[in-house]
């Protein structure tokens, strides 16, 4: 669907589709009609003055949800002292204070806080071509191991890792190699593709020798994929995969991370914990940062100017995130995302019972992917995508995610009051459209 086939709520966002149509990239994947005005915590109002409730965070984005006052105060107060110093090449505290915390709320496989050191990018593709240069960096060691379905972003090298869609791949000639795609264990897919570390062991050692695997990437649930979680037993045999091997795991956490699950990283549901752990959207509350974590006997490795970038660091960057990080821990969003998560599930599950379209609901605390499927429960992606459009119609922000699923990625702020409201308005637009489009089973 192109701007001009949308449905919009009003002149003031059709004008701005029209012109963001004659001037931006026609590579941005638009998904309807909503054009923004301003937002505070998780509502947010379009151009035309209509509200909407907010449970797509800006792409699992806003965790303290549209200009928290905090936040703003934060990114002020920065702004006033000094926006840019090129925290590479001058020491500043900013980056340093971010440091010192993330050592100690991102877990490590052994790593005490101390012996954690952390590499600030601006975005999450930038983490992840951060994490496999690193990973790369030892001798012998250049094959990655990654996961069908995943995103890890767009580009080159974090390209060589995403098999989510082959039209984010296609087009690419000289996209590097080096990458094997194993199936992706999610727990709601019934292949027979469970045993992925047995999979690895079993094929792919055959082609590519373990001792010369850098790492293996893996998203703890795979977000662009489909909001997909694996099996229980996945995370703790990949981690005795990689330490029998010397091989690192890279969590890519940069959709699960920062709070969205109900933990700083998605792997403590599962008591595993990475070599390297990338983080990106969520950690600025929507200002552009990236940042892995590692322990120092892997960043160690780098030498000066291995691995830099201009605006890595920003002291505006890190001061929003110092900032999330306090009010998430302050405001108790964490607990927030399991207990209204848990909430969300049940309702969700409750529809599930009501509406035969409505196939799986599966995820953790605020991240949980809603599948949708036809009478003879093949997956419709057209049926998902006129639910979304409704919900934007009924004054609901919501996201599609892999082939047929509806992401619910709310901001950790998100009221139990707003909740209520954005299920109800989900539940009307599954029931209007299963009216309109659904067909008996043939
Ligand atoms: N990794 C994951 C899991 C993502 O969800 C995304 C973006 O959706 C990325 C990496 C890429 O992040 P960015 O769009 O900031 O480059």
């Amino acid at each position: 669907m192109s701007h001009s086939d949308f449905v919009y709520r009003g002149d003031q966002s059709r004008a701005l589709a029209e012109r963001d149509a004659h001037t931006l990239s026609p590579s941005y994947t638009r998904s309807y009609g909503f054009a923004i005005s301003h937002g505070r915590g998780a509502e947010v109002w379009d151009l035309d003055g209509n509200r909407y409730i907010d449970f797509a965070a800006g792409i699992a984005v806003l965790s303290t949800g549209f200009s928290h006052p905090r936040i703003v105060k934060a990114i002020q107060n920065q702004a006033e002292r000094y926006i840019h110093i090129g925290a590479t090449d001058f020491f500043c505290p900013e980056p340093v204070k971010l440091a010192e915390k993330l050592q100690q709320i991102i877990p490590i496989h052994r790593a005490a806080p101390a012996d954690k050191r952390i590499y600030f990018a601006n975005s999450g593709t930038e983490s992840i071509e951060a994490a496999l240069k690193l990973s790369r960096y030892r001798e012998n060691r250049s094959h990655l191991i990654a996961f069908y379905g995943a995103f890890h972003g767009r580009t080159m090298g974090a390209l060589s890792l995403t098999a989510s869609k082959s039209k984010q791949r296609g087009g690419y000639p000289y996209i590097p190699g080096g990458v094997t795609h194993v199936p992706y264990p999610a727990r709601s897919d019934h292949d027979n593709w469970a045993d992925a570390v047995g999979y690895i062991e079993k094929f792919v050692f055959k082609k590519v020798p373990p001792h010369e695997v850098a790492a293996i990437v893996v998203e703890p649930i795979q977000g662009e994929g489909g909001y997909l979680v694996p099996h229980d037993d996945f995370f703790p045999r990949l981690r005795q995969l990689c330490d029998k091997y010397g091989i690192l795991m890279i969590a890519d956490e940069i959709q699960s991370g920062v709070g969205r699950t109900g933990h700083w990283t998605a792997l403590e549901h599962w008591d595993v914990s990475a070599d390297i752990v990338c983080l990106a959207k969520g950690l600025a509350s929507g200002v552009p940062i990236g940042a892995i974590v590692a322990h120092n006997d892997v960043m160690g490795q780098w030498v000066p100017g291995a691995h830099a970038s201009t605006f890595g660091g920003n002291p505006l960057a890190c001061a929003a995130a110092l900032e999330t990080i306090s009010v998430i821990e302050d405001e108790g969003l964490m607990q927030r995302a399991t207990d209204l998560g848990e909430y969300a599930a049940q309702r969700l599950l409750k529809f599930m019972g009501d509406h035969p379209s409505m196939t799986r609901v599966d995820g953790k605390g605020f991240m949980l992917g809603i599948d949708f499927c036809d009478a003879n429960g093949k997956p419709a992606p057209e049926f998902r995508d006129e639910i979304v459009t409704k919900c934007y119609e009924n004054g609901l922000l919501m996201l599609a995610a892999g082939t047929h699923a509806i992401r619910f990625a709310p901001p950790l702020v998100l009221t139990k009051e707003q909740l209520d409201e954005g299920l109800t308005i989900f539940e009307y637009c599954i029931a209007q459209t299963e009216e309109a489009m659904w067909e008996p089973a043939s």
